[in-house]
Formats: C-alpha cells, sequence, structure tokens
C-alpha cells in the first residue's frame, strides 16, 4: 500500500539543515514564500519504498516565542498545517542551546524525532554523545547523522516512518516551571478547557502557557475569539506576575526560559556528554576566538579581512565583468549593423541592452561579493564581526543584530541594499528591525559605487582611497545617526535584549558555498533582468519622445546640406584617392558631428525628460544640479547604475561623437560649470537619496506596507538634498 504524510524539519540555525534537506530531497524540491509573509518556503520529497514523505523546511530558529516573523511562521505552520512529525535537527557539539527549541516542540505535543548532526565534528572537538541515553530520557527517537556525508539519513528517516506508523495524538509533554507558574499553568488549562478558548487551533496547556509567556501574537489572538475570558486570563497571570516579581525580582517570561534550560540541564547530567579531552583545555574555536575577538587585535583584524574581501572582490571580478561588457558591446555592435534605422533600433540598443546590459555586468561582481561572503559567514568568522560592532551599534539604538544587513547593503563598499533589507528578518525586534531595514540603503551599493568612483576620480584624484574611505565611514556614521533619529521618534521603543550566539569555527564545503552564492546571485539577476528592462524601456522613452518638432528639425537638415554642398566629392574617410581628400572627408565628418550632436542635444532637452530636469532646475540650483543631472538623478531612482549612463548620454549627446566612456570623466573635467563643490553636493545627494525602485519595492514587501516604501522616498530625499544644499552653499561661499 502506497503510504503519503509530511514531515517538517526544524532547528537551530546552522544545523545544518540546508545541508540535511538537500541530501534527503536532491532534485526534488521547490521553493516558495508561506502565505502571506516573505519567509521563505522549502518544499521536497523523500521516497523510502512505498512511502513518500513531504518534507517542510521550517525557518531556522531558536526559539518558537513570537519575536521574530521566522519563529511566528514556524509555530503557525505546526498548529495549522499539523505535520505528522518533525525531525529536529540538532547540533550535537551545541546540545544545550539547540535543544531550548525541542522542549518547545514538546510543549506543543507534536511527535519529534531527533537527528543528532555534526557527529563529526563534535568528535574532533572531543565530543561523544550517548544518543541512546538521550533518547531514553527525551522520550523521543535520537538518531546520530552527518548530513554533510549522508551518514545516518536513511535510519533517520525509516525511525520517522515508523513513528508515524503509530498515528500518536498531540500530547503536550509538561516541563515543570516551578510551583508558581505551574499551579497557574493548571487553573488557566482548566478555564481554556472548560471555555473551548481557542482550543480549536492550540492545546489549552500551550495556549495557558503563551499567556504566562506574554505572547502578544496570541494574547491578541485570544482578544478577539472571547475579550472577556481573555482578559480574566490577563488577569490571573497579572497576580502571579506581581507575586513572582516580589519574592523573587522575576517575570514569568524569565522563569519558563529557566526551567527549561534546568529540564535540559537535568538530562545532560545524566552521563550523556563526554570530553575525551582534558577539561580546561581551550577548544578550538575558543582559542581562535581569543586573538580574533581580542579588544585590541580584533577590530584590527576585521578590518584586514573585510579590505581582503574587498580587494578580491573588486580585482577577481574584473576580468569576467569586463568580458561581460564586451559580450553586450558586441550584442549592441551587432544590432547597430543589422537593425534598419530608426525608432525600434534605438530602443533595442539604447533602452534594452544598454540598460539591462550595464547591470547585468555586475553580475560577476555580484557573485564574487556574494562568494567571499559566504566564505565569512559558513566559517562563523562575521558572527564575531557583529559581536564586536555590537557595542558600537547600542549606541544608536541598534544592536550587533543589523551588522550584517548594512555589511550586505554595501557598508564595505560594494554590496546591494535588497539582500541588505531582506537580511533584517532575523533581526527579533520590529522596531529595530524597522530602524535598520530603512537606514540599510545609506550604503555604498555597488551601483553606487562606479558613480562615486567617477567623480572622485575626476574631481579629487590626489587623495582617491582617503575620499573612498571618507565616503565609508561617513556612510556608517550617516545610517546610524538617522537609525538612532528613527530609534527615537517614530520608532521608539526599549531595545531588546540581544544573545549573541557564536557558532564554532567551521571549514565551508564547496558545495554549500556554492549554493548559497547561487541563490543570492540568482535572486539579483531576476530581480534585476525583469524591473531593470522595464524601467530602461521607460526612461529610453522619456528621453527620446516626443522628438523634434518639424520645423527644429528642418533646421539641422539644412545645415547638414550646407556641409553636404561644401564637400561635394567626399563621401567617407575610406576615400583614400589622395591626402587632401582624407583630411576634407575628416573635416567633414567632424562638423556633420557637431551639427549631429547638436540636434541631439536639442532633442534630448525638448524630450519628456529634459523637459523636466529643466523645470527641476528651479529647485535643485540650490544644491547646484544642472537640467542633464537632475535626468540623471531621475532615472537613478529606477537604479543607481543609471545615473552613471544617463549623464553619460545625456553629456555624450552634446559632444563632437567621440568614444563615449572616456569622455565623460574628460568632459566633466573640462566643463567649467563643474567644480568639486560641486561634485561634492552631488556626490553625497546621490549617496543618500531615494533607494533604488527595486529596494524601495523590497522595503515595502519586508515592511508589510507600502508607506514604508514611500516614506523611505520622501525622508531620504529630503535628508539628501538638505545636505547637499548645505554643502553647496557652504562649499561655495568658501571656493
Ligand atoms: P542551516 O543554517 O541550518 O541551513 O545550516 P547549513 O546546512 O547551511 O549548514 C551550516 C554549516 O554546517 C555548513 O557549513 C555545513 O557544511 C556544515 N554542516 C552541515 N552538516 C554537517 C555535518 O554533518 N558535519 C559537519 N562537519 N558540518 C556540517
Ligand atoms: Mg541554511
Amino acid at each position: 500500500m502506497n503510504v503519503e504524510f509530511k514531515i517538517a524539519l526544524a532547528g537551530n540555525p546552522n544545523s545544518g539543515k540546508t545541508t540535511l534537506f538537500n541530501a534527503l530531497t536532491g532534485s526534488r524540491q521547490h521553493v516558495g514564500n508561506y502565505p502571506g509573509v516573505t519567509v521563505e518556503k522549502k518544499e521536497g520529497v523523500y521516497r523510502l519504498d512505498k512511502t513518500k514523505i513531504d518534507i517542510v523546511d521550517l525557518p531556522g530558529t531558536y526559539s518558537l516565542t513570537a519575536y521574530s516573523e521566522e519563529e511566528v511562521v514556524a509555530r503557525d505552520f505546526l498548529v495549522f498545517e499539523k505535520p505528522r512529525i518533525i525531525v529536529n535537527i540538532i547540533d550535537a557539539a551545541n546540545l544545550e542551546r539547540n535543544l531550548y527549541l525541542t522542549t518547545q516542540f514538546f510543549e506543543l505535543g507534536i511527535p519529534v524525532v531527533i537527528a543528532l548532526n555534526m557527529i563529526d565534528a563534535a568528535r574532533d572537538r572531543g565530543i561523544e554523545i550517548n544518543d541512546e541515553r538521550l533518547s531514553e530520557y527525551l522520550g523521543v527517537p535520537v538518531v546520530p547523522i552527518i548530513a554533510r556525508t549522508g551518514y545516518g539519513t536513511k535510519r533517520l528517516m525509516e525511525e520517522t516512518v515508523r513513528l508515524a506508523a503509530k498515528q500518536e495524538e498531540w500530547k503536550s509533554k509538561p516541563i515543570s516551571y516551578g510551583e508558581d507558574i505551574d499551579s497557574t499553568l493548571l487553573d488557566l488549562k482548566e478555564k481554556i478547557l472548560h471555555t473551548h478558548f481557542l482550543t480549536e487551533s492550540y492545546p489549552p496547556r500551550w495556549v495557558a502557557l503563551k499567556y504566562l509567556e506574554n505572547d502578544q501574537q496570541i494574547i491578541e489572538k485570544g482578544r478577539k475569539e472571547n475579550p472577556d475570558i481573555s482578559a480574566e486570563l490577563e488577569q490571573r497571570v497579572e497576580v502571579v506576575s506581581r507575586h513572582l516579581h516580589e519574592t523573587m525580582a522575576t517575570y514569568p517570561e524569565a522563569m519558563v526560559a529557566d526551567h527549561r534550560y534546568g529540564y535540559i540541564k537535568g538530562i545532560l547530567q545524566k552521563g550523556i556528554i563526554s570530553h575525551k579531552y582534558d577539561k580546561d583545555r581551550l577548544y578550538t574555536s575558543d582559542r581562535i576566538d581569543k586573538v580574533l575577538t581580542n579588544r585590541f587585535l580584533g577590530p584590527l583584524i576585521m578590518c584586514l579581512v573585510l579590505f581582503g574581501l574587498y580587494t578580491f572582490t573588486f580585482n577577481y571580478s574584473e576580468l569576467p565583468v569586463s568580458l561581460l561588457e564586451g559580450l553586450f558591446d558586441q550584442l549592441s555592435r551587432i544590432a547597430n549593423q543589422t537593425l534598419p534605422e530608426g525608432y525600434l533600433k534605438s530602443l533595442i540598443i539604447s533602452g534594452m541592452i544598454d540598460g539591462v546590459g550595464g547591470v547585468l555586468g555586475f553580475v560577476p561582481l555580484i557573485m564574487f561579493m556574494f562568494f567571499g561572503i559566504a566564505i565569512l559567514e559558513d566559517s562563523g568568522y562575521l558572527a564575531r564581526v557583529a559581536f564586536m560592532l555590537d557595542r558600537i551599534f547600542r549606541i544608536f539604538g541598534l544592536n550587533g543584530s543589523s551588522v550584517m544587513a548594512y555589511i550586505l547593503s554595501g557598508g564595505i563598499a560594494g554590496g546591494c541594499a535588497v539582500p541588505g533589507v531582506m537580511a533584517t528578518r532575523t533581526l527579533r525586534s520590529p522596531k529595530e528591525r524597522m530602524a535598520t531595514l530603512l537606514t540599510a540603503p545609506f550604503m555604498n551599493c555597488g551601483a553606487k559605487l562606479p558613480v562615486i568612483a567617477l567623480f572622485i576620480g575626476v574631481f579629487f584624484r590626489d587623495h582617491k582611497a582617503q575620499y573612498m574611505f571618507f565616503f565609508t565611514i561617513l556612510s556608517w556614521f550617516v545610517a546610524l545617526t538617522l537609525a538612532k533619529l528613527l530609534r527615537s521618534t517614530v520608532l521608539s521603543g526599549e531595545s531588546t535584549p540581544f544573545v549573541l550566539e557564536l557558532p564554532p569555527y567551521r571549514f565551508p564545503t564547496l558545495k554549500g558555498l556554492v549554493i548559497h552564492t547561487w541563490e543570492k546571485t540568482w535572486q539579483y539577476i531576476k530581480k534585476a533582468g525583469t524591473v531593470i528592462l522595464g524601467i530602461s524601456i521607460l526612461i529610453w522613452a522619456m528621453m527620446t519622445y516626443p522628438g523634434l518638432p518639424a520645423a527644429e528639425k528642418e533646421k539641422f537638415d539644412l545645415q547638414r546640406q550646407k556641409v553636404e554642398a561644401a564637400y561635394p566629392l567626399q563621401t567617407s574617410v575610406e576615400d583614400t584617392t589622395n591626402t587632401i581628400s582624407i583630411e576634407k572627408a575628416a573635416e567633414k565628418n567632424r562638423q556633420l558631428a557637431v551639427i549631429n550632436g547638436a540636434e541631439s542635444k536639442t532633442a534630448l532637452r525638448y524630450s519628456l525628460a529634459g523637459r523636466v530636469g529643466t523645470a527641476l532646475e528651479h529647485i535643485s540650483s540650490f544644491a547646484g544640479f544642472d537640467w542633464r543631472t537632475n535626468i540623471a538623478l531621475i532615472g537613478g531612482v529606477a537604479a543607481k547604475e543609471v545615473i552613471l549612463s544617463t549623464l553619460g548620454t545625456a553629456y555624450s549627446l552634446g559632444s563632437e561623437g567621440q568614444e563615449k566612456d572616456s569622455s565623460l570623466a574628460e568632459t566633466l573635467a573640462a566643463d567649467p560649470n563643474w567644480n568639486p563643490v560641486k561634485a561634492m553636493s552631488v556626490l553625497l545627494f546621490i549617496s543618500y537619496y531615494a533607494p533604488c525602485f527595486v529596494t524601495v519595492i523590497c522595503i515595502s514587501r519586508e515592511a508589510g506596507s507600502w508607506k514604508w516604501g514611500a516614506f523611505s522616498i520622501v525622508f531620504n530625499t529630503v535628508f539628501a538634498f538638505f545636505l547637499a544644499v548645505l554643502v553647496y552653499q557652504l562649499g561655495s561661499l568658501v571656493y
């Protein structure tokens, strides 16, 4: 007979969930989102003889409280989808911490099979676990595995199938939380059972426990279901809470957590863990940490590591980036030769190939960066970076868990705010999370970087490195200061206690690195490819339509005819019959180019984008921006890369048809309208104004409302503009 059932794979972050999931499901998996939220949902299938097991990979969490979206998603899934079994994956080297989550599955009453993972790594550290005894005391199957090699996974699934066949009812295994809480729990449970309060979805004792833990999600649901009963329960909790505070200076939540750890400690003392090595011998990880997180050496090494990553990314991606750019150039050239003149050709070349190509050209750089970061992440080093910056972040109303978001967004220069904003999902406090995701876009992402590099190269060429360093530090300072501002106004609230997890150092595996890198890179390609293509076409249209009116066009035609008349015979430079003719042909081409350039420039100014840019000069001139800059800055909202290409197009259209790339820098340097003060003002504006379109979408999605996306556009732009005006006005006095 064919059997089919569903299991959930759950465990702490870094316990090897992804590795096990991939080992079990191979290619039979797909990724989506949990309904209504942005937390990723992975599903796959495992077959054992005639049994088909659907595996859902729950988000990695340390507990099942309602502190973070992941935790809520995980427990909602368990409660509402009722998987037959939880396969709880546990890092054998960190039993105590990992079992904390297990106790919460017990509370929920769902049948558990424990996958005791990384027994190889534990063994290396001299740790042996008596899995049979552990299974005996916990009362659930425990199967030692090495997810990385697949060792034990078959037995794990066999145990799972065996347990599933028992068709057990959910029955919470009560843990004692001390007399006060236990007796309250009993009272509450009675009340809940009697009134069928929330019992349709949740076990009664569990609801009681959540009320004691002051779990906002459940309390809100309770209030909705029956405000009177909810109030009664809250009242009862209030009493025990006050009592605990008076007698023990603690709260029910803390008491519950203490007893969960106590329960675990109690079990672990039954000779379950044995250390092969000396007790006071330091584990390798701890010894490495002595150096890497040393008060003085630590930050120094951190700077070196980050600088190394930065160098690695930029140096090694240079060649593939230029190859890819060459490819797109080639594509442009072919299109140029094969397509007939007209709007379609212009659309395909300027709108599509150049627009999307400019962004896709960054793929190798993005990939290298993610690869480097994956090494730091998988090895456990990034956790140390967060650890070291924690103290500084606290001053600004955030904590160490925000550090990753900043780094990913370009805190080291050359990241992307999209993964940065998404990385805030791991933050527990919603307000700290909001403050982080709203300020992460102030970092110097990979798209702003070439723009910054260009301006520094032209106007501050004698101190390039210093200016780059200055802009990097400044962006951290600005982001943290504004985060502080947000945290003391619209996002005010207590800071959450942040327990820093320092996972042991590990050698990353190539497979793990490749998967992590590719997942992120593919997201970038998908996002960039679809959205940027649309925007790029839109901008092209705005810079093209409406075309010059016939009367204007005629003037240029007349000028061209005059040139043709003056040089009747010389058709082209290739006409090499004599030297005079070569010189004359060159002269003719030069004159024609001047006319064509002037025509394009007039057309650009006449186009929709040109008119908007010109109209904006009324305001933007306070910060020193002219109409061309305005167009580029508007384009930059679509994607910051667009600033460079739009500026390039806008300027080269008016020039004498030289090569575009080299001429933008030269044009800016030679243009009397530009000077270092204006450049600084533009640069500051670019660094801090509205995030790009994709980021805004991402912010809205992560924050759960379009209002926050709109907020970030307005807030950032206003701030950036005031900063630019200030610098320009003051600078102009001095300069
Ligand atoms: P997740 O965060 O729970 O998804 O964890 P991952 O699957 O990404 O694994 C975290 C790290 O542990 C990766 O570097 C894995 O290669 C490593 N890892 C996973 N399983 C094992 C194992 O059985 N033994 C060892 N030594 N390392 C493992
Ligand atoms: Mg993972």
